[in-house]
């Protein structure tokens, strides 16, 4: 375990606290943040935009995570379901995503005093400090934060708050399809064979992929999972094909290492490659994406391969190139974010997949999480701007830290301790470590 040196940066004091704290997103940090703001009785407003708890983890509910139970529930929310009855599951096994959620957090998020207290089907477009645009500085960190949502009839309200904590995720903004991270051209004609990576090919899904031609584009572990599905898929319904499109030579962000901590990651590595080398996906290599049209009868996705232009056909979609943080809604805050990762700039150098594994990152808090507009914090996966190495169990301890410092107990705040186990942890996403 490692302790942060916090003593170097200020101490901020929080203000307005007559008002409510407004948590962005009912998924499991953002509920763990309800818990630890119910635990000190602390007002507060869960604002979601789907129609129920955890609307992202339900959409790849499907898929089994890495880490078992004992990795997977916030201590604070855990003490107050245990005061209903509750137990853990399983610890040492790993739930799917939907055993997440219907074994963990519908029960958390109908617990008195977190149920009441939840919207659903608002989404937050935007947040502000109220009378003041991002220019103006006199007085700035004592005005309210305003949040702006919209609800899906289109209805606009504002609301004042005295801290933000957003645990949106990143779930609902993939990554670009284009090698160069802008729009890929041509995506509005065939956006609507375009699935978003993780789709339940074997289940919810099935009706698209069966006896369809399906491209895999991306080289994580989001992507190796759905290769191996199709080609499930491909051994029962006749004419099912996939294809698994990557910009580098080989899919090495997969790892089939022997000594990876992960069993379950591991052995999807050395599954994605054995479906490789015996042919039952083809692996379309060093495939720069830049564009596609519909020919027609089929998707054409044109690539830049072998120093020329090449002409891909396909008839779906997947992209699995990974996620990144919507910080549209923040045009009007001063964020301090990191130029690559877009991580929050004291947290990114302590998350970097090139020198962090899963299992290593350092603990931190309020500090890291800290930007010049005070009392707004990126939480959870979206903290994590487009590193893909978050873990649930990081998360929990961000916002026990955050509603520490939100009550005015900076020395709990500062109390940061998490030792992170070395395996069982780590998400399927992304690239380089998980
Ligand atoms: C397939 C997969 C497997 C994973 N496996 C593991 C694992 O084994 N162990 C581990 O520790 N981590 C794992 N992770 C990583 C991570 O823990 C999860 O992604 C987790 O769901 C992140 O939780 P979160 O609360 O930060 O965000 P999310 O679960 O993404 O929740 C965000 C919520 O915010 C809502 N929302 C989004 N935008 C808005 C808006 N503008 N306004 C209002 N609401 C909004 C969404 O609807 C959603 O309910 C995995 C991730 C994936 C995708």
């Amino acid at each position: 375990m490692t302790l942060i040196d916090l003593t170097a940066a200020p101490v901020a004091r929080p203000v307005n606290a007559h008002l409510p704290v407004a948590i962005i997103g009912a998924g499991p940090v953002g509920l763990a943040a309800a818990a630890h703001l119910l635990g000190r009785g602390i007002d507060f407003v869960v604002l979601e935009s789907g129609s129920q708890v955890a609307a992202s983890v339900r959409s790849w509910g499907h898929t089994r995570l890495f880490s078992p139970w004992k990795h997977l529930v916030d201590p604070a929310a855990q003490a107050l379901l245990e005061a209903t009855g509750w137990t853990l599951p399983s610890p040492d096994r790993a739930p799917t995503g939907a055993e997440l959620v219907e074994l963990y957090l519908e029960p958390l998020a109908a617990l008195d005093g977190i149920a009441s207290r939840i919207r659903f089907g608002l989404a937050v477009t935007d947040v502000t400090r109220e009378g003041m645009d991002r220019t103006r500085t006199a007085g700035r960190n004592a005005a309210p934060l305003v949040v702006r949502t919209r609800s899906a009839s289109g209805e606009v309200e504002d609301r004042a708050f005295r801290a933000v904590i957003d645990a949106s995720g990143t779930y609902l903004s993939s990554n670009s399809l284009a090698s160069n991270g802008l729009t890929l051209p041509g995506l509005a004609e065939v956006t609507d064979r375009v699935l978003p990576a993780l789709p339940d090919v074997l289940g919810r899904d099935r009706a698209v992929f069966a006896g369809r031609h399906t491209t895999v584009v991306g080289a994580g572990h989001s992507a190796a999972n759905t290769v191996l599905a199709l080609a499930s898929l491909a051994r029962d319904v006749p004419g099912t094909r996939v294809t698994w499109a990557i910009r580098s030579a080989s899919p090495d962000r997969v790892t089939d290492a022997e000594t990876d901590g992960l069993p379950g990651r591991a052995s999807l590595g050395v599954r994605a490659r054995r479906a490789v080398a015996d042919g039952r996906v083809t692996l379309l290599d060093g495939f720069e994406t830049v564009g596609a049209r519909w020919d027609g009868a089929a998707i054409a996705l044109t690539g830049r391969r072998g120093g020329g232009l090449t002409t891909h056909r396909t008839d779906v979609l997947v992209n699995a190139t990974g996620f990144r943080p919507d910080l549209s809604l923040y045009r009007e805050i001063r964020l301090d974010l990191d130029d690559v990762v877009e991580a929050p700039r004291r947290l990114a150098p302590l998350i970097d997949p090139n020198l962090h594994s899963c299992g290593t990152v350092e603990p931190h808090g309020y500090r890291e999480l800290a930007h010049p507009d005070q009392g707004v914090f990126l939480v959870g996966m979206k903290s994590y701007g487009r590193a893909p190495t978050f873990l649930l169990k990081t998360g929990y301890e961000q916002v026990r830290s955050v509603v520490a410092w939100i009550a005015g107990d900076i020395a709990s705040a500062q109390a940061i301790e998490l030792v992170l186990p070395a395996t069982g942890v780590c998400s399927t996403d992304g690239g380089g470590c998980c």
